[in-house]
């Protein structure tokens, strides 16, 4: 198979098991609105590295359509910071990313893997950008339902 239509097919896959996860259930989709994330020059280079090689754009494109023929809310986040902010308490500095594939906060010891850190910070954002969520939530000392997914 052609690499592009590999990566087409795996998107198709992927934005799938998103929206599907994401039916029936009254959850959202929020998802890193990247446009112009690569001509940006202040985008870092771990934003870059997890954008290279990958059609992001097919792939928000085809959860967007999905998701929209589902009825699932799409929930567009800013994604500056979402790799080096401290999903738990918020802190925010260069040096917390342990590696690439692991984060650890320099505040507050908060460990996770990189892609998780950074999909805790997306739900969190699209929580504060979606006002309904506090009113369906509230009460429930819960964290909002969100489904995130960095980079798509
Ligand atoms: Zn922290």
């Amino acid at each position: 198979m052609k690499e592009s239509a590999f990566r087409k097919d795996t998107n198709h896959v992927i934005s799938k098991r998103l929206v599907d996860k994401a039916k029936g259930t009254g959850k959202a989709i929020a998802l890193e609105d990247l446009e112009g994330i690569a001509s940006r020059t202040t985008a870092r280079r771990a934003d870059r590295s997890r954008l290279k090689g990958w059609s992001f754009h097919q792939l928000r494109q085809f959860v967007t359509y999905k998701a929209a023929f589902a009825g699932i809310p799409v929930i567009p986040v800013d994604p500056r910071d979402t790799s080096r902010a401290s999903s738990e308490c918020g802190h925010c500095e260069k040096r917390n990313g342990k590696s690439r594939d692991e984060f650890e906060c320099r505040h507050c010891g908060f460990r996770c893997g990189a892609d998780g850190n950074a999909a805790r910070n997306i739900r969190d954002r699209a929580f504060v950008g979606m006002p309904n969520v506090g009113a369906v939530d509230a009460g429930l000392g819960t964290r909002p339902r969100l489904l995130a997914s960095p980079a798509l």
